[in-house]
């Protein structure tokens, strides 16, 4: 048998991305919507979904999807990107920014796809850890910045898994730092309710992720956005694959967008039901949450009791109850975090917590 020889020297050793999505009865560990879309916006959409040929390739920037979230933003056309989730945005920004002997700025603990990406294209990691609170340490990656060798940096806000955000003060000295192309990764704006969006007036060096998979209930779809210069943009356009938003995302992806509006009450639920979690779970002994401003809530075990998170979080799941088990992640020692679903899930996973506790 004749062998292969090996991939590429950066794989090595490497574990694919693996979110550990397990069926269980109550799914709170993807940061999903708990609600799917309406049955009333569900026929608008198998009605789009019914007028689009299957046999043509689609549109690949996207246009009618794009000026609609650009109107929406009082921005124009080619200030918007779609990408086939945040996700292949991430990537296409490694692709555009980094590659060998290129800097990216990434601020742990968050999300771990941003280190993969820069691994996967021989990008080197600087990293400007979070205070043990979580929050960004403003100084510390103005300082780095300043240095003037970092190509590009990805702050999360709200931070996923641990729920901090910056404010618009903040994001404006960072990005007054340096030349470095800062993405704000907004994925989770719609359950904070900010935007650095003001920002793009006056920062060339600003680029914003949103996505239509949490808040807008399309995580089955694959569809996400940047907002960004239209400079910025146009090197996006070079890495991207050219018909990743199929004709199908698109068509349900623009039925979504006009009702947005009809999310809200969800997202009104969503963080009500946060904000009960979080009380209750710092009702219990052992358990500290912090606070979220977006729709999932980290909670760390103490370790000093001997709670172990590792396996609260399969005795969670022998209970039927899948959430998301940071406990061996540097600097979320012993964290769990809980998606926020509806009322009946989040009681049944506060039960559930409690029993294992008790
Ligand atoms: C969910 C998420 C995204 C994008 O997810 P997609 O489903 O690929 O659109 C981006 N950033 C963060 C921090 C996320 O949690």
């Amino acid at each position: 048998m004749q062998q292969v020889r090996p991939a590429a020297p950066q794989l090595e050793g490497v574990e694919p991305y693996d979110p550990k999505y397990i069926p269980a009865e109550v799914m709170i560990s993807a940061n999903e919507n708990p609600r799917d879309v309406d049955l009333e916006i569900r026929r608008e959409v198998e009605h789009a979904v019914r007028k689009v040929s299957l046999n043509r390739y689609p549109d690949p920037l996207a246009n009618d999807l794009r000026d609609k979230i650009a109107e929406a933003n009082g921005l124009d056309r080619d200030q918007v990107l779609l990408g086939n989730g945040g996700d292949e945005l991430l990537f296409d920004f490694a692709l555009a920014w980094g590659g060998p002997g290129r800097k990216f700025l990434n601020v742990p603990p968050t999300f771990s796809v941003y280190a993969y990406n820069a691994l996967l294209t021989n990008t080197e990691v600087v990293e400007v850890p979070r205070r043990s609170d979580y929050s960004v340490d403003v100084d510390a990656v103005c300082e780095r910045l300043a240095q003037g060798d970092i190509d590009f940096a990805i702050i999360t806000s709200p931070n996923n898994p641990t729920g901090n955000l910056l404010t618009g003060g903040e994001v404006e000295r960072i990005l007054d730092a340096s030349d470095a192309l800062v993405m704000i990764d907004e994925a989770y704006f719609e359950f904070s309710r900010f935007t650095v969006r003001p920002s793009l007036e006056k920062h060339e060096n600003l680029i914003i992720l949103r996505t239509f998979s949490k808040a807008f209930s399309l995580a089955g779809v694959r569809i996400g956005y940047v907002l960004g210069s239209a400079r910025v943009l146009d090197e996006f356009k070079k890495v991207r694959l050219p018909y990743s938003v199929d004709a199908v995302s698109q068509a349900i992806a623009g039925v979504i967008y006009e009702h947005r509006a009809q999310f809200e009450k969800g997202v009104d639920e969503i963080v009500a039901e946060r904000e009960r979690v979080i009380e209750a779970l710092n009702a219990m002994d052992g358990v500290q949450a912090f606070p979220s401003s977006a729709n999932y809530v980290l909670f760390r075990l103490d370790a000093a009791r001997g709670i172990d998170g590792g396996d609260v979080w399969q005795r969670l799941l022998d209970a039927g109850v899948l959430v998301r088990d940071f406990s061996r992640t540097p600097r979320l020692e012993n964290c769990l975090r809980v998606s926020i679903g509806s009322p009946e899930e989040n009681t049944r996973f506060l039960e559930a917590l409690n029993g294992i506790l008790a």
